[in-house]
């Protein structure tokens, strides 16, 4: 009998959104996308060569277990091969790390506002969010967190730089913290925009994961890198996390092209870097510029910044885009707005002006 209802999903599914990107910029019209944290600087003429070559071979399957790229990694991080775990983007190690972690009746935690895409990836698998709020200066609330650890929290992300605040965790108050989640609680330090960091006391994720078996670090090609497109994002994390990230991992989740890619990145890295820097200029350049014009502005260490709004979110975001800058409102909270070209930051920078003078 053909069913009038068609296949059951699970219930589940009803309550989580479905992940929204920032939108694009008009076609055809001059407008500078500013909302997906992505870096303005295409490939180097190197990695298009390489891209290029890959190509050649797209009617075979990549190498599954990204051998070249998983070298090159534990081979500049000084990490065991076994301690990398590939994935399709770092949006999908989050997930694998979840479903390697949590389920039904189990707990993941996570500062909120953070990276929009922790509440799906915890809720798909049946896991159940427990959100702690941001400080009032935008930053972790590292004691509260530690306060909110139960006997089903698995999981614990730590976003740092945060997305999208663009405020850290230090070194002393993260190993105070680690050390009160107990060593069955997996902590994953989702360092997405560390190369944007210019603060000492920063930690590098890897420093902290050698001694620490229940902590894992996060890192992606989409954003220093410039690789947003590829897909390509991995893990750093001891043996039994590793091997529980290949086995939820999609099978050849990685292409050849990105695999490729990221390698040569890799051995372009002085170049990108420069261009990071590049970029950590121009940050500075927007917070200063926001802050003569008399804003708030949380001190941030990413390629972004973070405006709280409240009421007059969307008001500023309709008003950016006027002036040819797509940002990305989180409606009733705040705007983020990526640091991009200098001609778009001096777009953003004329419209944030002209909202302060109409208020
Ligand atoms: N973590 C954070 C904090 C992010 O902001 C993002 C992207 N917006 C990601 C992870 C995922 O990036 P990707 O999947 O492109 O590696």
């Amino acid at each position: 009998m053909v069913s009038e209802t068609g296949p059951r999903l699970r219930a589940q599914l009803d309550g989580i959104p479905t992940y929204k990107p920032g939108r694009p910029a008009p076609t055809g019209a001059t407008a500078y996308k500013l909302s997906s944290n992505e870096n303005p600087y295409p490939p180097l003429p190197g990695v298009m060569e390489q891209v290029a070559a890959s190509a050649e071979r797209l009617h075979r399957y990549p190498d599954l277990a990204c051998t070249e790229l998983t070298a090159e990694l534990a081979g500049r991080l000084g990490v065991p091969a076994a301690h990398v775990a590939t994935g399709t983007g770092s949006v999908g190690v989050a997930q694998q790390l979840v479903q390697a972690t949590s389920g039904p009746g189990d707990e993941v935690l996570y500062a909120w506002r953070s990276f929009e895409a922790y509440p799906i990836v915890v809720q798909i698998p049946g896991a159940a969010s427990v959100q702690v709020p941001l400080t009032p200066g935008e930053g972790h609330d590292l004691d509260a967190m530690a306060a909110a650890i139960t006997d089903r929290t698995r999981l614990i992300f730590v976003c740092n730089p945060n997305n999208p605040t663009g405020t850290v965790v230090r070194r002393a108050e993260l190993e105070r913290f680690l050390d009160k989640v107990p060593s069955d609680v997996l902590v994953v330090l989702d360092e997405a925009y560390r190369e944007f960091n210019r603060d000492a006391e920063v930690p590098d994720g890897v420093e902290i994961y050698r001694d620490r078996p229940n902590v894992a670090v996060l890192r992606t090609f989409s954003k220093a890198y410039g690789l947003a497109g590829l897909r390509v994002g991995f893990a750093i994390a001891h043996e039994p996390v590793a091997d529980a990230l290949r086995k939820t991992a999609v099978p050849f989740g990685v292409s050849q092209i990105a695999q490729d890619a990221a390698v040569a990145s890799l051995r372009s890295e002085e170049q990108l870097l420069l261009r990071v820097d590049a970029l950590v200029k121009e940050r500075d350049r927007v917070v200063g510029g926001l802050r003569g014009q008399g804003w708030t502005v949380p001190e941030t260490h990413a390629n972004f910044v973070w405006l709280r709004l409240g009421e007059r979110t969307l008001d500023f975001a309709a008003r950016c885009e006027r002036a040819g800058v797509v940002v990305r409102p989180f409606a009733g909270e705040g705007v983020r707005v990526t640091v991009g070209e200098s001609e778009a930051n001096d777009l953003f920078l004329r419209a944030a002006e002209e909202f302060r003078t109409v208020l």
